[in-house]
């Protein structure tokens, strides 16, 4: 069975100009699975620090939050399935 069947929407990533700020229930999100130190510093587990540059500048039309995020957020949320070129695989459940 192919996981990406189980991808309710199919988001492009786009460039945006100046990073989204994270919202402070994603920070606290990312510190509680230890994705960000205590300094507000992201880990991502596998991202050089050049990819989470670029990362920054991006962003999807949430479907289901319907509204602009960060990639990032995007990224760590337990809907983000895989990006494939320049495309998100959400598994689409309300958040
Ligand atoms: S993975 Fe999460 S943040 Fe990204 S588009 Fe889907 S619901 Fe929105």
């Amino acid at each position: 069975m192919n996981e990406l069947s189980e991808s309710k929407y199919v988001v492009p990533v786009k460039q945006v100009e100046k990073s989204l700020k994270l919202t402070d229930q994603a920070k606290a999100e990312l510190h509680s699975v230890g994705m960000m130190d205590d300094k507000g510093k992201l880990k991502l587990k596998g991202v050089s620090p050049k990819m989470l540059k670029r990362m920054k500048l991006e962003a999807v039309d949430c479907p289901v939050l319907e509204k602009e995020i960060g990639f990032i957020q995007c990224y760590v949320c337990k809907n983000f399935h895989s990006r494939i070129t320049g495309q998100v695989y959400c598994k689409g459940d309300p958040l």
